[in-house]
């Protein structure tokens, strides 16, 4: 497969062969001698690199708005976990599909996902042609008979995935949190992670809770308790991180872990404290950006998690220069790729070809003084029209294929589900 995209505003052509970028700029179709299979005409758009997700749950798209405006723990307690408890392998496949349909109608094309039954996830990814990094929520409830099922699940789970033999699909390991999983559980997912080269999925310290009981089960705030177990390395993205102190930010920098920040689940969950951006920033940690459930967002609008990120920074420091548009961008594109250890995040030759094109003929669009400002402070997901992951065009014309079932199927699935509960 082969596409041009011709005469965009921002960068002229750009030649896709296969999966990657082969050429970009005046002339990009004349150095390839094949036939092009489908020419995009890209006159008053933009072509941009296909956004990243850092932390999703993907199929908890089928819980959007059933629990707002409430309390973490009532909200765990009374909604969320009594509907994940009847959980089957079909909820997660089609609320996968439907997170995967968002996306790509909002400009998303790689995510990193941890949920249960992590296997329809993986089949609805292959699917929905995304790009994804997915790992078997391990929680073992401090627990050696649950343990050794999670073990088991999780090995499972990565066989799973290498036996697609799709580059776009990886497997991670993504031990639940310090609060659910126990020590011995946390270093054998490490270890395992290490042998196979896999990343290692992580929640941490999300909430301020999370802290004091780590405190009191292990004498340690999770930071130092993880780096001290020898956790911590560069193939862990942790998500979160908002209750963490300027020693904390140095030793999450010196171990080169990569951090998903979450501002509007963070925000909407209201479990207090905000990420401390510009320490980490500073210190050279590599942050990306996440929307996480859709339970707790309640869209996967990566656009929209930008303008969020980077108003909760200026309003929380008292400080418009922090959180520039140019980094939220940055922290949605090239740093989530770097997050993820993937080749993409930019346009330009030799990267793999997940791109997204951007209506400029917009209200919102207009003026274009800068192109990132509306991106970031602008724009919705809704500008985008059209999605290439791995050097397939997945939307045309805002048009996805198959979008219609998906609605109605993922719709009927999740009323079955909750009921009228
Ligand atoms: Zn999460």
């Amino acid at each position: 497969m082969s596409i041009l995209i011709k005469n965009s505003e921002n960068l002229g052509d750009v030649y896709v062969e296969g999966n990657e970028i082969e050429s970009v700029g005046k002339g990009a179709s004349s150095k390839s001698r094949r036939k092009t299979d489908h020419v995009i005409d890209a006159k008053g758009k933009a072509v941009l690199p296909g956004l990243v997700n850092t932390h999703t749950h993907a199929a908890m798209t089928l819980l959007r708005g059933y629990g707002d405006d409430m309390l973490l723990h009532d909200w765990l307690t009374t909604k969320i976990w009594p509907a994940e408890e009847k959980l089957k392998p079909e909820h997660i496949y089609w609320g996968t599909r439907l997170a995967a349909l968002e996306m790509i109608k909002s400009g998303t094309t790689c995510f990193n996902d941890m949920y249960f039954f992590m296997e329809e996830t993986a089949k609805a990814v292959r699917d929905s042609g995304l790009r994804a990094v997915l790992g078997y929520g391990f929680l073992d409830l401090f627990k050696e008979e649950k343990r050794e099922k999670e073990i088991k699940e999780t090995e499972t789970f990565v066989k799973f995935v290498e036996g697609f033999g799709l580059e776009r699909v990886k497997a991670a390991v993504a031990p639940h949190a310090v609060y659910t999983v126990s020590k011995e559980g946390l270093e054998w997912c490490k270890e395992f992670a290490d042998e196979k080269g896999l990343l290692l999925h992580i929640h941490l310290s999300e909430t301020r809770k999370e802290n004091e009981d780590c405190v009191d089960a292990n004498g340690k705030r999770p930071v130092p308790y993880l780096d001290n177990i020898g956790f911590l390395g560069e193939n862990v993205i942790a998500a979160h991180c908002v209750w963490v102190t300027k020693g904390e930010v140095r030793t999450l920098a010196e171990r080169g872990v990569k951090v998903s920040h979450n501002p509007t689940s963070n925000m909407k969950l209201a479990t207090g404290g905000v990420m401390p951006y510009k320490e980490m920033h500073e210190a050279g940690v590599v942050i990306g950006l996440g929307t996480d459930g859709a339970a707790s967002n309640n869209n996967l609008d990566m656009f929209e998690e930008m303008k969020v990120a980077a108003l909760l920074q200026k309003a929380h420091r008292w400080d418009p220069t922090v959180l520039p548009a140019g980094e939220a961008w940055q922290m949605a594109t090239i740093n989530g790729a770097k997050a993820l250890g993937i080749n993409t995040g930019e346009v330009k030759p030799g990267i793999l070809a997940d791109l997204i094109l951007v209506d400029l003929h917009r209200p919102e669009m207009t003026p274009n003084h800068n192109l990132v400002s509306n991106l970031v402070y602008s724009a919705s997901g809704s500008v985008v029209t059209h999605t290439i992951c791995d050097g397939q065009l997945l939307m045309d014309e805002r048009v996805v294929e198959g979008e219609d079932k998906i609605l109605e199927k993922s719709e009927r699935i999740a009323k079955e589900l909750i009921g009228n509960s």
